[in-house]
């Protein structure tokens, strides 16, 4: 099975058809990029920037976070790398902040909120991707947005940020895309006026499907319940990608849900334009993308979303796996 795998680190991913797919990995840090690299991603659609920020004493200063940005973007070459402003809070424990005891965390001050609100934090992190830009191909994504005022404020503080470096004669890149992570039902359902705002969507089903279901992504008691199988689920996908795409803009998914081989028909119908998941999924995936011609997947698609509860859709996608 690993060798037959093998082949597709050098192999572009491609669907039956031909039609060239973006398969790209998730990374957590620096040390991450090579098992993408190995297992065959083409890019990095979501880098993980809290990370770097725990299991240490002190916040990264702007110099260190630069460092880390560059050799990434570098390493990747011309290949795109999204990075993901920081997404703490919640499950993501930073202690030297000092945040507060929330009785729900996962709807609490966490991501976008945060940044928003401790801005001298978000703007030393926008500097140093900002500076790190001009070193391969960056964009910069802004996690649990719920409002179009949020996009807004955060692309007023990015721009920002832009000006200062001019003012210190810094370098970045001006044409440098900024997207957001779509994964609260919020946003979903405005996703056509969040669209106006930014270059790509990115769509987070680890949160999507928590908000979504009302189920703790960590609760191990109600685990059963969570899946993004779920026929709302499926709808708000296939809702965001037309959104994207009447918008102009193309539409990612950064969540578990991209590496899910039954999912692939559905989402390829749907008309994902990028897959990112964590490195080991990749060629299995690009593997199944060879499987299916787009119009195949459209036709599994429009039947999948006529099912009407979570264990039709399983079994549905069970039968229809190649
Ligand atoms: C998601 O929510 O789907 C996602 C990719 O982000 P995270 O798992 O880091 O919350
Ligand atoms: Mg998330």
């Amino acid at each position: 099975e690993l060798e037959r795998l093998a082949v597709y680190s050098n192999k572009k991913a491609k669907t039956k058809d031909g039609i060239a797919i973006e398969v790209v990995g998730n990374i957590g840090d620096i040390d991450d990029l090579e098992a993408v690299l190995v297992n065959g991603g083409e890019g990095i659609g979501l880098f993980r920037t809290e990370f770097l920020y725990m299991n240490r004493a002190e916040i990264p200063s702007e110099e260190e976070q630069f460092e880390v940005y560059k050799k990434v973007a570098e390493k990747m070459e011309k290949n795109r790398v999204v990075i993901r402003t920081l997404d703490i809070g919640a499950d993501k424990e930073v202690p030297y902040l000092d945040l507060p005891k929330e009785m729900n965390p996962f709807l609490g001050y966490r991501g976008i909120r945060l940044c928003l609100d401790k801005t001298d934090i978000f703007k030393s992190q926008l500097r140093a991707i900002l500076r790190a830009s001009k070193f391969g191909n960056l964009s910069v994504m802004f996690p649990m947005i719920s409002s179009l005022d949020e996009v807004k404020q955060a692309k007023n503080i990015f721009n920002e940020v832009k000006m200062e470096l001019d003012n210190e004669s810094l370098e970045y890149n001006e044409n440098i895309e900024i997207g957001i992570m779509v994964e609260t039902p919020a946003a979903v359902m405005i996703a056509d006026n969040l669209a106006e705002e930014v270059d790509f969507f990115s769509i987070g089903t680890n949160d999507l499907i928590q908000y979504t279901l009302a189920v703790d992504r960590t609760n191990k008691k109600i685990a059963d319940l969570y899946s993004a199988y779920h026929p709302a689920i499926l709808r708000l996908i296939k809702k965001i990608i037309d959104e994207g795409h009447k918008a102009g803009i193309w539409v990612g998914m950064c969540g578990e849900a991209a590496g899910d081989e039954l999912l692939l028909p559905f989402l390829l119908g749907a008309g994902l334009d990028e897959f990112s998941m964590s490195a080991l999924s990749i060629p299995k995936i690009k593997e199944s993308l060879e499987k299916w011609s787009k119009k195949d997947a459209e036709k599994e698609m429009e039947n999948i979303l006529q099912l009407k509860t979570t264990r039709e859709v399983k079994n549905y996608l069970q039968k229809a796996k190649r």
